[in-house]
């Protein structure tokens, strides 16, 4: 199962979360290990963020100047 690293906010904790993929994708409930705080953050995860990708700008007209012309 993955990892997944979480930093708690409140006591500045750093710890280990492991939950397997199906798990987080129904919205896994971190708590602190050490305060118990759900003022938690992912720090990072092996696996690329959720979502679509925004990084790339589509512009109508089919040029690429972004809008300048
Ligand atoms: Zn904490």
């Amino acid at each position: 199962m993955p990892a997944y690293e979480y930093h708690c906010d409140d006591c500045n904790a750093t710890f280990t979360v492991i939950a397997s993929i199906s798990e987080k994708e129904k919205g896994l409930q971190v708590v602190c290990r050490i305060c118990g705080s759900t003022n938690v953050r992912q720090l990072y995860s092996g696996i690329s963020m959720g979502g679509k990708k925004k990084d790339l700008p589509v512009i109508g007209g089919g040029c690429s100047c972004e809008g300048a012309c």
